[in-house]
């Protein structure tokens, strides 16, 4: 197997600008690699740096000590090739449940490409049949959740990183989504990155 992600003693303090603080250490040498195709979950307490070491994999924040490489090449820049999916929705207000589901396919491949998708299965999948023309403001939050998610998915990156995007969903919306995902993940085969704190949920899934 190839490798997707190698990371290498990274280390992020997050400066605070009072002279009096030094800063938080957010991560501290970590170091880990990911195959390609594989799924691997990060684990951890709150505050521990999950969120930090995703948003660097997504080329986010920066890296300036230690080395991130994804898919071969140093990350310095968002890339076309990575998702990220949010603890929170983060869905355009005024658009639909379709129009955001294609959001991310037009913002990279164009209008063109975006209306060319066929989203009827991942409206089926995500549980959403009849809130096609629903906007954000008529779902529940665990709706909005899966819209966001559905966007991820239609983008079909190599490297799909998620920020415990079940965190805010019912335990059954959950488990049902989980397994979704694996199904999707066991006939797509992407690399996925998934930081949560559930331990049963990192079992399930890795
Ligand atoms: P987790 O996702 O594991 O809960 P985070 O990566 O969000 O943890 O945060 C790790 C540490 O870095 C925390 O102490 C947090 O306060 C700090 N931190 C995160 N983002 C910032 C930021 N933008 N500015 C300052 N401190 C931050
Ligand atoms: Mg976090």
């Amino acid at each position: 197997m190839t490798q997707a992600v190698h990371v290498d003693a990274v280390t992020k303090t997050f400066l605070s600008g009072s002279p009096k603080n030094l800063g938080t250490l957010a991560l501290e040498k970590v170091g880990f690699d990911v195959a390609d195709r594989e799924f691997v979950s990060i684990l951890g307490p709150s505050g521990c740096g999950k969120s930090t070491m995703l948003r660097m994999l997504a080329g986010i924040i920066p890296c300036a000590e230690g080395e991130i490489v994804v898919r071969g090449e140093k990350i310095f820049a968002p890339r076309d090739d990575v998702g990220l999916v949010f603890q929170t929705s983060n869905l355009l207000p005024w658009c639909t449940v379709c129009d955001n589901l294609r959001l991310g396919v037009e913002i990279r491949r164009g209008r063109k490409a975006a209306l060319a998708l066929d989203i009827i299965p991942m409206v089926r999948t995500l549980g959403l049949e009849g809130f096609e023309n629903s906007f954000p403001h008529q779902l529940s939050g665990g709706m909005r959740q899966r819209v966001t998610i559905g966007q991820a998915l239609l983008m079909e990156p190599a490297l799909l990183l998620m920020d415990e995007p079940f965190g805010a969903l019912d335990a059954l919306t959950r488990d049902t989504l989980n397994m979704e995902l694996l199904r999707l993940w066991q006939r797509n085969r992407k690399t996925v990155i998934l930081v949560t704190h559930s331990i049963p949920e990192a079992i399930l899934l890795s």
